[in-house]
């Protein structure tokens, strides 16, 4: 039996969280209408918007990275509109979803899972529409089912040139992991979620919002009321909530964001490409073979395929021996590949760990030899080194 309570969490969400931040959660809850609480508000807004590199409002909502998904649809958008979904994985998939229960019209730009969105067939189809019908792009930045990354500065600027549909992004995993300007790529809807590089437990979920949107949402017919962003809108002008907030993860939050200030962004983003090129790199040593298109492998999560060996079994392993949580495939990719998140809250010796748990079972079924494992740990030390 192996010694308890001493989880590594490698999943893409919830990610690993700080003492510090922990400590920050076990406080006694505050009013969320007096000074005390408006001061953190205050704050922790400021840093949002260091975090989204934006001068645009972002709202925080109660709720998890779908809830500010859904809020971006519901708040610009009026039935019977017409928008295009990016889909190349679950995520992709979710958003379309979202769309038609809405009652929009969906302009499918598909691309098989493990690929990326080809920015040229978004700009084919908004150069197309010269009736300006196309009111918004729904897409998902760091697709976490796949390991993707989307091309989503050029995407965007296709965007832009059709000027009148609006930007909806799914960024859960790639904010606070890798560079998303939001001002400078004129994005204007942007959802986040706490659990993933925020380095907070679930439960709150961000979203910022240009001013092209703020436009579309005096036009928006969509039926809404807990998540009418124009609420959170009034009430951030006096650093306040609509509704009672989750006042002790917004404690947690305050203490986060001043963490990665702390850090800086060229530097978490440095660390997350380090660790993105440690791992998958190791685990091509290891004659595993990555899920995704290697020139668009996300910051925040490595898909590995495991050909010949299931992968539940292989993650199960891994748990027992190591107390590892790494995450599974999704849907058809359930027992053919694993998912290592690195996002958030993960440090050199988390990579070093995780690299030597996949060797040393890989070793134990006799897929590689000792002499393999050893190089493995060799090519992941190598980038750490090299990029620190
Ligand atoms: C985690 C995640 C979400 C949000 O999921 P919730 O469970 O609603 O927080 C959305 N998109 C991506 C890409 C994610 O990784």
């Amino acid at each position: 039996m192996a010694i308890q309570q001493k989880l590594s969490l490698m999943i893409p969400g919830p990610t690993p969280v700080p003492e510090k931040v922990l400590q920050a959660l076990g406080k006694h809850p505050i009013g969320h209408r007096s000074k005390e609480f408006q001061d953190i508000v205050e704050s922790t807004t400021k840093n949002l918007q260091w975090l989204h590199q934006t001068q645009n409002d972002v709202l925080t909502i109660t709720g998890s990275g779908t809830a500010a998904m859904e809020a971006g649809i519901i708040n610009t958008l009026s039935k019977g509109d017409k928008v295009i979904c990016g889909e190349n994985g679950k995520f992709g998939e979710r958003w379309v979803k979202v769309a038609k229960e809405f009652g929009l019209e969906v302009i499918k730009i598909n691309s098989e899972w493990g690929t990326p969105l080809d920015p040229e067939k978004f700009k084919k189809v908004l150069e197309e529409d010269t009736q300006k019908e196309i009111k918004a792009v729904i897409l998902t930045h760091s697709e976490t089912s796949t390991g993707v990354i989307n091309d989503l500065k050029t995407i965007s600027s296709y965007i832009c040139k059709h000027n009148k549909a609006l930007s909806i992004v799914d960024c859960v995993t790639s904010i606070g992991a890798c560079n998303v300007p939001v001002d400078e790529w004129e994005l204007d809807i942007v959802a986040s979620g706490s659990q993933k590089g925020y380095m907070i437990p679930p439960g709150l979920s961000f979203i910022a919002i240009s001013q092209k949107a703020w436009e579309a949402a005096e036009k928006s017919n969509l039926p809404k009321f807990y998540l009418n962003l124009k609420s959170y809108k009034k009430s951030l002008l006096s650093n306040s909530n609509p509704y009672t907030p989750a006042v002790n993860l917004v404690f947690a939050l305050d203490e986060s964001l001043k963490m990665m200030r702390e850090e800086g962004l060229d530097n978490i983003f440095f660390r997350h490409n380090k660790h993105k090129l440690a791992i998958s790199n190791a685990v091509k040593a290891l004659n595993l073979k990555l899920f995704a298109n290697e020139k668009y492998l996300s910051p925040s999560i490595t898909a590995v395929k495991t050909e010949g060996i299931d992968a539940e079994e292989f993650r199960k392993t891994i748990k027992n021996n190591f107390d590892i949580l790494l995450a599974g495939g999704q849907d058809h990719m359930k027992g053919k590949i694993f998912r290592v998140g690195h996002l958030g809250y993960v440090n050199d010796r988390d990579i070093i760990t995780v690299v030597s748990a996949i060797s040393n079972t890989l070793l134990n079924l006799g897929k590689i030899t000792g002499q393999q494992a050893g190089e493995a740990l060799v090519v992941a030390s190598r980038y750490l080194e090299e990029i620190s």
